[in-house]
């Protein structure tokens, strides 16, 4: 199947409209069975420069062809990844392990990213605004930033680089776009997809590699004017800083703790499911995945007691196969991560409910049970951290009041959610639960395109992805005055009195 579906056993990069091709490779493994599924390159900061230079030539004319034109090619896009959504995620699954169903979500979250960026390019609002002087007239007016640099992680290798090149290519950039090592055949995949969509050449270059070589290259390049980064908050904070040091725009999403509330007159059958898809949903890797329950101290024992039976349900498995419901963890490194917090949260004295442990199994891949920790304290280390995997804790609270501060007392702000039929409870807890994101009634994941995703404290750094205000990261904002008076008329100076 691998090679039928691929057409290639080695990847190469996509640099100004070309296939190139990379001496020095390495294996892909499918973390579902470690099988080899191909070999990716790994470049070095000779191919980021040959991909700068296209990006340059590229945007020149890219930035004149009007909007709306530049959007039609997105449109395409989003026509052909329609067309070919289910051998996308069937690749999807292959290289990133997610089971089917949310390989699918994810394609399709790609799909309406481009339908809604292929719209702005009719829009891409600026404003007009009165003078302050008679005959002028003023305005404002997104421009293309440049040579924009994407870097994104192996957790949604397809739909976080839709939610960062589709905006940036409709507002006239052109893109230089380094994937994550572990799951480069979305990459491969769209980039195919543009070249057959009609992008010109150049407008969007894929360098595979390793951050530590290409990602710091792009991170480094003076002619890359902006670096949009999904990833962990080690690499974030570096690349925040070297860009800082560059007066070099920078856009990051970054990490999360959250947490979903369960308060006392919850539907508790609801919050079960909430929390089953919001954790266990693509292992608890994901930025958003549910890793803590705060939960009323009337209705913890039942809420634990569902939990439990609910969580008897999660098959284990290759997410290819029919009726998975939990599939394999990326690698090595992040199940032994996941391990070494079940010893942290044992040593503290949480007390560990359910999993704990890999999934046992002859398969050569990477799978840990579904974890259930119960009285863990807000402090402890498994109830701050991110861990990453299908590992939540339960938290017990006295009052809405105390789950409201729970939930705030960790260093990340990305997603929240409360269970409660109580409207007054629902919008005290939408204005003071500082997250970047809200649900109410409903898991921690679940974000859909056409709104801003991202956090508050440390998950980033005040910009969003995805939404309208993805265009911000993307664009800079340029002031027209002109003035019709025919005689010089000085701003603050010249009013009349
Ligand atoms: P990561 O290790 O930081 O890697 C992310 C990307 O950065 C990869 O492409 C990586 O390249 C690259 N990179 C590594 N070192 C670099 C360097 N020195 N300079 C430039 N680029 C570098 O993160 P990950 O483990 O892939 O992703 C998981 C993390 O992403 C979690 O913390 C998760 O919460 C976060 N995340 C956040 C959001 C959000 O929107 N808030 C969404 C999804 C995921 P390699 O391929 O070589 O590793």
């Amino acid at each position: 199947m691998t090679a039928l579906t691929l057409e290639t056993d080695v990847l190469k990069n996509f640099i100004d409209g070309k296939w190139v091709d990379v001496n020095n490779t390495t294996a892909v493994t499918n973390p579902a069975n470690g099988e080899r599924i191909v070999q990716v390159p790994l470049s070095d900061q000779s191919h980021v420069e040959e991909a700068v230079q296209a990006a340059i030539k590229a945007q020149k004319e890219w930035a004149l062809v009007p909007a709306p034109q530049r959007a039609e090619v997105l449109y395409r896009v989003g026509m052909i990844m329609k067309d070919k959504k289910e051998r996308l995620s069937r690749l999807l699954t292959m290289e990133n392990g997610k089971v089917l169903e949310e390989a699918r979500g994810e394609v399709q979250e790609g799909i309406d990213m481009a339908f809604y960026m292929a719209g702005e390019g009719r829009r891409l609002f600026g404003q007009t605004t009165p003078a302050e002087l008679k005959d002028k007239f003023a305005m404002s007016q997104r421009v293309p930033v440049g040579v924009v640099g994407i870097i994104t992680p192996w957790n949604f290798p397809i739909a976080i680089a839709t939610w960062k090149s589709f905006p940036a290519i409709v507002a006239g950039n052109a893109v230089v776009w380094k994937p994550a090592t572990e799951t480069p055949i979305m990459a491969y995949e769209l980039a195919k997809i543009f070249e057959e969509a009609g992008l010109p050449s150049g407008v969007i270059n894929v360098v595979f590699g390793k951050g530590s070589e290409v990602g710091d290259s792009m991170v480094q390049h003076k002619d890359i004017r902006v670096i949009s980064f999904t990833g962990s908050n080690d690499t974030g904070r570096n690349i925040a800083s070297d860009c800082g040091k560059q007066l070099k725009k920078v856009s990051l999403e970054m990490g999360g703790k959250n947490a979903v509330i369960v308060m006392d007159d919850a539907d508790l059958d609801l919050a079960v499911e909430g929390i089953l898809w919001s954790a266990f949903g693509t292992s608890g890797q994901r930025c958003t995945a549910c890793s803590r329950v705060i939960v009323h101290h009337k209705v913890k024992k039942t809420l634990e007691e569902r939990l439990l039976a609910a969580m008897d349900h999660l098959t284990i498995g290759n997410g290819l196969e029919d009726g998975i419901k939990v599939g394999p963890i990326i690698n090595e490194a992040g199940l032994n991560k996941i391990k070494k917090y079940i010893e942290v949260g044992k040593q503290e004295g949480a007390t560990l409910l359910a999993g704990g442990t890999e999934w046992e199994t002859n398969n050569p891949g990477y799978y840990f049970t579904p974890t259930l920790f119960t009285d863990a304290k807000p402090d402890m280390r498994i109830a701050q951290e991110e861990i990453f995997g299908p590992v939540v804790s339960l938290i017990e609270v006295s009052s809405f009041e105390e789950a409201i501060e729970v939930n705030n007392q960790v260093t990340f702000g990305l997603s929240s959610s409360i269970f409660t039929k109580d409207v007054n409870r629902v919008f005290k807890a939408q204005r003071d639960l500082d997250t970047g994101i809200v649900y109410v009634n409903a898991g921690t994941t679940g974000a859909e395109i056409h709104l801003p995703f991202g956090g508050t404290k440390g998950t980033g750094n005040g910009h969003r992805d995805s939404g309208v205000q993805a265009l911000d990261v993307f664009t800079e904002w340029k002031a027209i005055y002109v003035d019709y008076s025919g005689k010089l008329q000085r701003a603050q100076i010249d009013t009349e009195e």
